[in-house]
């Protein structure tokens, strides 16, 4: 790998389409360089904008970064409370909520947002979030000091909390009119369950005012991004950076998170042993919400429905004697299945393995893991799930289940549009059983409804051509 790479005949410049700056210590992060040699490369180049931009971003972020002069000095007015104007740095604080799949989409609206407004992106991660991922800036860290002053309020820091931004507005602490100087921090509440007041950051109105704080802190599990697209005054901008609209969490995901050394080989061993050597791969991600609600065989007949109706994969032979004649076409293909439970993957593998296909093709099911639960706060069940998203994103087929933001990241890293698994409800198998998505980009499952002129409820889907509902929220909205 490494002569192939060292070679001289491609620069890893050419390499990543010029997403990554160069000037990093190739051992730190392996994948950064080797990944070109397991992934087909991506279809979609990002603009030359984008790329100037994210080198200009990366210098500010050197600038600013974590211990600098000017971090400490814009520290100064945060420990004693008072703005007194611009250092010339200014900070978006990301403090993640929900799974790895929600905090990856929304650290990335985060560090799309810190990137429009000229902020520099720091990351609250606990150790087993960190060791997931390289460092994405050159000659420095995203990660938020240790010491970070408002650190020991952010598990105060929920909906309800006084100091958020759609708090203070709404009590009227603060007011758009911009009378009392700016306060030097604000916490942004982002999440799924924001209200009215929350919602008007996506104004422009408060965007302005929001302009002059130099610590904004976000806690969000939301991909926010197709807001942003309908704030007026990131609309241009936006444009140019992303001329293809559907390429956003493509670039943006892929530029920020690389696997660390130790994901890779995760990621690298199992792609060599069981998938490297198939024709086709196929990935399936059965992500259950509700056991209960959702009995084991509902959601099998919806998968064998959806890859059978759509020949994603090959239907068996009703019986079981016979044996594939050798000049049928006995191509491999390979599928990935993911999920918190085995029952999917032993069904489909006993299900290739006792009959036939009935054309003549041999496929082999593989599953990493099944962690039965959801955990928080332990690093291998968290290598796990990013090993996970990163081999489906790997697939040339994949099939994801609604409202998962697991697959929206495996789907937009890998630049496919999946076959999306409804939801099913009362325990029946959805009729159709799945459809394929417009975009490879993720779903804004909780995007506001206020608008900012109209001051009453209002269709966002309805607003831009290239901003729509998505297929498996319908109030949800996506870019395509
Ligand atoms: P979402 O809840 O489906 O939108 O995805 P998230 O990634 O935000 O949260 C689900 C969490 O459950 C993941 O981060 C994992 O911790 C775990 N999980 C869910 N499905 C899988 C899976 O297929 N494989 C593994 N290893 N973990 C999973």
């Amino acid at each position: 790998i490494s002569e192939v790479l060292d070679s001289g005949n491609v620069s890893y410049q050419q390499l990543l389409n010029e997403l990554f700056a160069p000037g990093f210590d190739k051992g730190s992060c392996l994948s950064r360089y080797e990944a070109i040699l397991y992934r087909k490369p991506s279809p979609h180049k990002p603009s030359l904008y984008l790329i100037a931009k994210l080198r200009t971003y990366e210098s500010l972020h050197n600038h600013c970064g974590p211990y600098t002069e000017s971090y400490n000095k814009t520290l100064e007015q945060l420990k004693s409370g008072r703005n007194i104007g611009t250092t010339g740095c200014n900070y978006v604080v990301y403090t993640p909520l929900s799974g790895l799949g929600n905090m990856m989409l929304s650290v990335a609206s985060a560090f799309l947002y810190a990137f429009l407004t000229n902020r520099v992106l720091l990351v609250e991660f606990g150790r087993e979030i960190a060791d997931l991922f390289c460092e994405p800036f050159p000659n420095t860290t995203w990660l938020l000091p240790m010491d970070f002053p408002l650190r020991n309020q952010f598990e105060n820091f929920r909906q309800e909390y006084p100091r958020t931004y759609g708090n203070m507005l709404k009590k009227r602490i603060i007011n758009i009119s911009m009378k009392s100087p700016p306060p030097a921090f604000l916490y942004l509440y982002l999440a799924y369950n924001i209200d009215r007041y929350d919602e008007l950051f996506y104004c422009d109105q408060n965007q302005d005012q929001l302009q002059k704080v130099p610590w904004l802190v976000i806690k969000s599990n939301q991909y926010f991004v197709p807001s942003l697209f309908l704030v007026p005054s990131f609309h241009q901008e936006l444009s140019k950076l992303f001329p293809d609209q559907e390429t956003v969490f493509h670039h943006v995901g892929r530029y920020l998170f690389q696997p660390s050394n130790e994901a890779w080989g995760l990621i690298t061993r199992f792609y060599q042993a069981y998938l490297s050597k198939a024709d086709e791969r196929i990935g399936i991600q059965v992500r259950v919400f509700d056991t209960k609600t959702t009995p084991f065989q509902t959601v099998m007949d919806q998968i064998l429905s959806c890859t059978l109706k759509d020949k994603l994969l090959p239907e068996v032979l009703d019986v079981h004697n016979s044996v594939a004649s050798l000049s049928n076409n006995q191509s491999l293909k390979a599928v990935l299945v993911t999920s918190l439970y085995s029952e999917y993957y032993e069904y489909i593998k006993g299900m290739y393995w006792t009959r036939p296909t009935v054309s003549g093709e041999v496929i082999g099911v593989f599953q990493p893991s099944h962690e039965e639960h959801e955990l928080y706060g332990n690093k291998m069940h968290s290598m796990k799930a990013w090993t996970e998203i990163y081999l489906l994103s790997m697939s040339d087929v994949l099939i994801t289940s609604s409202w998962s933001t697991f697959g929206y990241v495996a789907q937009s890293l890998g630049s496919l549009k999946p076959w999306i698994l409804y939801r099913p409800f009362n325990g029946t198998t959805p009729d159709p059983p799945c459809v394929q998505a417009m975009s490879m980009e993720p779903c804004f499952h909780f995007p506001p409804r206020y608008g900012c002129k109209a001051k009453v409820n209002i269709d966002e889907g309805a607003i831009v051509p290239h901003v729509k509902h998505c297929e498996d929220v319908g109030w949800g909205l996506k870019l395509v």
